[in-house]
């Protein structure tokens, strides 16, 4: 598997690309926005480790870009680690987010987390839900609605099937990240509000603007089967 590595400072690139490849991993690496680009394009990429101050093109929108057309896991490595910098990280469509001074092992782990293969996807019943309308499917790990798939990165997929595993239960932040993320997700119990901001995104309808996701204030969420 070949990583992508896109940062400019050079002895940074180092470490995290010596580190990979002792774990086993193929890396190269970017040292602006616009090469990374070009080298997602050529590349047979699993996964990209990303910087976001970053000469040429910022790395927000390096990661815009890369999700219009692959979900492939991207975990943002970074200085800019406020609250907002990190909601608006994973905005753009990130699935993990390491501030910068950073622990390679740390980052290895996350790594790791990422390419494990669908770490809690054998425990998700495939099947129907929302009135046979969306179907989820472990497999391919998509969703599905009216037959039609809908592109969810895997924390998405992961979160909207725990949801929809047990209709009539409400679930904590917390719940959903050690239900649905795994022990091994240290982010905020607040990213799961922007994870279901996507989902509702990409599944919301007229009459069904919750995306089949309901807000229980003060608790968490549960997945909305009412008619
Ligand atoms: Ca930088």
């Amino acid at each position: 598997m070949k990583i992508l590595i896109v940062e400019d400072e050079t002895s940074i690139a180092e470490v995290v690309s010596a580190y990979a490849k002792r774990e086993g991993y193929d890396t190269i690496t970017a040292s602006d926005g616009m090469s990374a680009l070009e080298i997602f394009e050529r590349e047979d990429i699993s996964l990209v480790i990303l910087d976001l101050m970053l000469p040429k093109l910022s790395g927000e929108e390096v990661c815009r870009r890369i999700r219009e057309k692959s979900q492939v896991p991207i975990i943002m490595l970074t200085a800019k680690t406020s609250e907002s910098d990190v909601v608006y990280g994973l905005d753009s469509g990130a699935n993990d987010y390491v501030p910068k001074p950073f622990s390679p092992r740390v980052l290895m782990a996350r790594i790791r987390a990422q390419l494990r293969p669908a770490a809690s996807r054998d425990n998700i019943a495939a099947g129907f839900c929302a009135d046979g309308r969306i179907e989820i499917d472990p497999e391919r790990v998509e969703i599905r609605k009216d037959g039609k798939s809908i592109p969810v990165t895997k924390s998405e997929f992961l979160i909207f099937s725990t949801l929809a595993s047990k209709p009539i239960r409400t679930w904590s932040r917390d719940e959903i990240i050690r239900s649905a993320l795994g022990d091994d997700y240290d982010g905020f119990d607040r990213t799961i509000d922007t994870y279901v901001k996507n989902l509702r995104k990409k599944l919301a309808e007229p009459g069904h603007e919750n995306g089949w996701i309901k807000t229980v204030y003060g608790f968490g969420y549960r997945f909305d089967d009412e008619k």
